[in-house]
This record gives structure tokens, C-alpha cells and sequence, in this order.
């Protein structure tokens, strides 16, 4: 059992208590033990096996009787005493009493009078406003305790940033269309890629806040108002999202999405910074701490130098080396989208693709792509339609032709051949020396041992035609933990093979990842940045695949496919 846990029993038997009429001295000892408890540096599990039971006695506040029942816990996971306690109550009370905001008298007045029994009942009763209605209740609180229940629901749910990024982009839009909003943007762990999302924040300028929120919180995904201000809402939407809106004018916009963007770590060495000059840092601004003068800023871009700092790019806002680096302004110019020449592993109807091969060329040729290498599935992959060496034969043909027709794109013929469990590939040799790009990767036995996997993978790498490892560590964000691959001896095979390692932009993959980028391209791995598209629309994910290119600090330079057609099949080992 877990000190919070145990202090939790604690804390629900003072609650009990109270509600009994118990004299204050006993509830107080409860309570006093619950925070001790909850707060001491070792677990009290691990504290009683190293040390043994008097160790607990040595605790301040942890006198004999508590010091019994922590033992019992420990022993039984459970406490005859607060079983007892609670079965002198209403089963329905001592749920409510789980949502922080509710105390044990809340819970006995909302079970009494207004028949609440579960969290659920609570949440409704908060909706139509009979939570309010109780004496000493009011909105204000009851809001506050339904924004608990809120954050019970989701706590340490993180939420994949695939499934965040298109519902923003969607509030954006509409906002866009129905206000006069400028500037808006998401801030927070989503503007910074992390790969998941905690709370969804936007901020924005408007010469009119209140009906810009207004129109926010009447957007037809929204389900529910949490909060309504006039420069300020919170909402949650039909899949129970919750995003916050904010309004500021114009010049206090750069300080404003500077504090919400994070992280906090980045923020807490920012302040530091700032105040060994003096200056107090907050979301209205930066404060000179001798004056109390407030100074306000319009961009980001003036925030940052008015702290002699380059302007940080969110995506490495970690609170790790970057703020002394932006004073010597030695942070490099990132890689964007803008610089990337073409997409290396896109997928057609005739595996598992959507839009035709003609489709996906045209798009990418229409996003101004130099490039793009049409890389289905090998056979192998059962699932996925992937081509026969003769279907192969035959797309090779159809592309040649379409090359022929399409003047200003040059369509290249790839695979993503399958890498099977001996680490041999799902083609003959002889027909992957025809294409131009090979793109190999593990779709199956992802869970062979590391010395096996990793060999696998290395061998696979070692053959000359290889040019690019897909998705290298194999993770779903939120459904499948990684493959255990030595990571390191990847990349030293990378660079002894010539073999470029991918950073795939599909938002649950994101693979490779942050710090594994940053490790590959500091010990100088060839990276490319590609979608993995299975649709016109996905071409769109090199966003999200640069962002975390970004994220791992990479420049143009450290990305293959940000070169000229003729350098990037130079690496492939044939000529333009
Ligand atoms: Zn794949
Ligand atoms: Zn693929």
C-alpha cells in the first residue's frame, strides 16, 4: 500500500468522524497523520521492511495507536476500524467524499436531501443546479467541485496529441469563421509537440472578448460551459475534452501564450533568470521588481530580449540547456516544413492506402514537393495488401509512366519492405537493387528479446539496398509499449551502414522519438522526417513529424529529405 493511500484512509476517517459530533482532538489526530503520512520522503511499506515496526513510532505525529493502524494496512490492505466507521453510514456518502471539494458534511447534506449516491448523480446535480441550491452551497463552489470531478476523470490521462490536434484545428477554424479572433493558438504541452496532452489551452486577441467567448462556448461541439467569463471560458466538448479559452489585447499577447506555453520546467529557469535581473516574470507581463513598473509584450520575440535571450522555439522548452544558449544566441535555426523537399514513405490504394498513385503524386507535387517515394507494404504483411514481387514489377512500371506524364515531381519507386524475424527481407535481393528508395521495417515478433531483436534489425540494415529503418522502435502512443531494441547499437550500425533512420510522423507513432533524435543526430545518424501517409490528408502529418525533429533539435542539414533530389539518391546509391 502506498502512503497516499494510507493517508487517504486517514484523511476519510477525520472526515467520518466529523460527521459523527467526534470531539475535534480525535478528528485532528486523523487529519494530522493523513498530511504526515502523505508527505514523508519513504514509503512507509519499504520504511517498515528496512527498518522494522518502531521505525514508524520515530515519525513525528505517528503516535502508537496510528502507528498499529498503519500495520494493519500494510499487513492487511485494509483497517477493521474504517470498515466499521463506514458501515455506519450510507455507502453513497463515502463515494461522494472522494471528490476533492466535498467534505463529509456536503456528502451527508447531498445524500440526505438531494438523494445523491454516486459521483454521476453529483455531476448532474451540478448541471441543473441543485447542487447550488443547497444552503451554504452556491454556484461558485459547486462549479469548483465539478471541475474536480473533471480532473478525477482524466487525471494522469494524458491524452495522444493525434487525437488532440485535429479537434483544435477544427475550434481554430470555426473561431476564425464566427469571430473576429486574430492570433489564436494552442499553448501549453500541445504548441510545445509533446506526444501527449494534458490540458488543452488556447489564447487569443480580439477587439471583442466577450463575443468571442460567447461564441466559443455556443460552438456546436461544445457539450457543457465549466467556466464563462468575459476573457475567459473553460468547456467541455462531445468527447469530454475540456479546453480553456483566453482573450487578452494585442500588446499583452506575447507575455500571455510565453507563461501558458511551458513548460514548467522552462518557466521555473526562466524566473530564475529573470529575477537575478531584477525582473519578475508573469502571463501580464515582466516586472521590474525595484520600480513595480509592468512592461508588456506583444510577441514572444520582445519577451524573450527583453531578457537578452533569442526567442526559444517551443518545441525545446524543457528547462534544460536552452536558456543559456539563447543568451549567447547559439541556438540553430530548426529544421521546418517549409524545408522539407519530399516525402519518403507513402502509401497508395494498392496496399493499404486510400487515394490512388496518381492522387497521392499530384498532391505532393501541388504541397510543392520535390519528391516522393512510393513505399508499399512487401507480401509478407498479409494484412496490409502488400504487393507480390510481381505487382511490384508492375507499379514500377506504371510509375516510370507516370513520371513520363507528371513533369515538375519526380515519383520515386520504394517499398517498405518487411523485416522478418531472422532479420532477412521480404524481397530478393535482385528486385530491391531495381528501386530507388527501400524503406525496411519490423511489423511482426515484436516481442523477441533485445539481443535477438536488436541483431535482427542490424542485419536487416547491413543489407546494401537498405536506405531508411521505418518507425524504429515500433511504439503505438497509448496502446504498445516499444520494442526492448538497444537503441545505441542501431544507430552505430546506422552510421557503419549508411542507413538513415526515420522519423515517422503518424501521431501515434512518432518514432523515432525526442530523445532518441537527438542521440542519432549527435552522434551525426543520417534522419529523415516522413508521414507514413495512407491518405491525401495524412501528407499533412510532416507537421507533426518535424515538430518532433524540432523537439530532438534538428536542423535542415541533419535531414536527409530536405536535400535536392539528386543528393538524397546519392545516398541511396544511384545516380540522379
Ligand atoms: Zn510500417
Ligand atoms: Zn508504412
Amino acid at each position: 500500500m502506498k502512503n497516499s493511500e494510507i493517508a487517504e484512509v486517514f484523511e476519510n476517517i477525520a472526515g467520518l468522524l466529523e460527521l459523527k459530533g467526534e470531539i475535534p482532538f480525535k478528528i485532528r489526530a486523523y487529519q494530522k497523520a493523513a498530511r504526515t503520512i502523505e508527505h514523508h520522503p519513504v514509503e512507509l511499506s519499504k520504511l517498515v521492511e528496512e527498518s522494522g515496526t518502531e521505525a514508524l513510532r520515530e515519525i513525528p505525529g505517528i503516535g502508537e495507536a496510528i502507528s498499529k493502524k498503519i500495520l494493519e494496512l500494510l499487513d492487511t490492505g485494509k483497517l477493521k476500524y474504517y470498515e466499521e466507521l463506514k458501515s455506519e453510514f450510507p455507502e453513497g456518502i463515502i463515494r461522494l467524499m472522494d471528490v476533492p471539494g466535498i467534505g463529509p458534511k456536503t456528502a451527508m447534506r447531498a445524500s440526505k436531501e438531494l438523494g445523491i449516491n454516486t459521483v454521476e448523480e453529483l455531476e448532474k446535480a451540478i448541471l441543473d443546479g441543485r447542487l447550488a441550491s443547497l444552503p451554504r452551497m452556491g454556484e461558485k463552489t459547486a462549479e469548483n467541485i465539478l471541475r474536480h470531478i473533471r480532473t478525477m476523470k482524466t487525471k494522469d490521462q494524458r491524452i495522444p496529441l493525434g487525437q488532440v490536434l485535429p479537434v483544435v484545428d477544427d475550434i481554430i477554424a470555426e473561431l476564425r469563421q464566427r469571430t473576429d479572433i486574430r492570433s489564436i493558438e494552442p499553448a501549453g504541452s500541445l504548441r510545445r509537440f509533446r506526444e501527449t496532452i494534458g490540458d488543452i489551452d488556447l489564447m487569443g486577441t480580439s477587439d471583442d472578448p466577450e463575443g468571442t467567448i460567447r461564441a466559443f462556448t455556443q460552438l456546436p461541439q461544445v457539450v457543457d460551459v465549466l467556466v464563462m467569463g468575459p476573457k475567459k471560458a473553460s468547456v467541455v466538448l462531445r468527447d469530454g475534452l475540456q479546453v480553456d479559452l483566453r482573450i487578452v489585447e494585442d500588446d499583452a499577447y506575447g507575455a500571455l501564450i510565453q507563461y501558458f506555453t511551458g513548460s514548467k520546467q522552462h518557466n521555473v529557469v526562466l524566473r530564475e533568470w529573470a529575477r537575478r535581473r531584477g525582473l519578475s516574470l508573469s502571463e501580464y507581463g515582466i516586472t521590474n521588481l525595484s520600480t513595480g513598473e509592468v512592461e508588456r509584450f506583444a510577441t514572444e520575440e520582445e519577451f524573450y530580449k527583453r531578457l537578452g535571450l533569442q526567442l526559444i522555439p517551443p518545441e525545446i522548452r524543457e528547462g534544460g540547456v536552452e536558456v543559456e544558449l539563447a543568451e549567447k544566441g547559439a541556438i540553430p535555426r530548426f529544421v521546418e516544413v517549409k524545408d522539407i523537399r519530399g516525402d519518403l514513405h507513402v502509401h497508395t490504394k494498392e496496399s493499404d492506402g486510400q487515394n490512388s498513385l496518381e492522387e497521392m503524386a499530384v498532391a505532393a507535387r501541388d504541397r510543392g514537393y520535390e519528391y516522393i517515394a512510393i513505399t508499399e507494404h512487401s507480401p509478407g504483411l498479409g494484412i496490409a495488401r502488400g504487393l507480390s514481387e510481381e505487382r511490384l514489377r508492375s507499379q514500377i512500371a506504371k510509375i516510370e509512366e507516370l513520371n513520363r506524364k507528371l513533369k515538375s515531381i519526380r515519383i520515386l519507386v520504394g517499398t517498405e519492405v518487411d523485416i522478418r524475424a531472422d532479420g532477412s527481407l521480404d524481397y530478393p535481393d535482385e528486385l530491391l537493387g531495381e528501386l530507388d528508395v527501400v524503406v525496411a521495417a519490423v511489423h511482426s515478433s515484436m516481442n523477441q528479446e533485445r539481443a535477438k531483436i536488436t541483431a535482427r534489425v542490424i542485419k536487416a540494415m547491413s543489407n546494401p539496398h537498405v536506405d531508411i529503418l521505418a518507425h524504429p522502435s515500433c511504439r503505438l502512443i497509448g496502446e504498445r509499449e516499444p520494442v526492448d531494441i538497444d537503441m545505441e547499437a542501431v544507430f552505430k550500425a546506422a552510421l557503419e551502414t549508411h542507413t538513415a533512420m526515420e522519423i515517422n510522423g503518424q501521431p501515434q507513432r512518432l518514432d523515432l522519438k525526442d530523445i532518441h533524435i537527438q542521440r542519432a543526430k549527435d552522434l551525426g545518424v543520417p534522419l529523415v522526417v516522413s508521414t507514413d501517409a495512407h491518405s491525401i490528408a495524412q501528407l499533412n502529418l510532416m507537421r507533426l513529424g518535424v515538430a518532433t525533429a524540432r523537439r530532438g533539435w534538428c536542423e535542415a542539414r541533419h535531414i536527409l529529405n530536405t536535400r535536392p533530389l539528386r543528393e538524397l539518391l546519392e545516398f541511396c546509391g544511384r545516380n540522379g
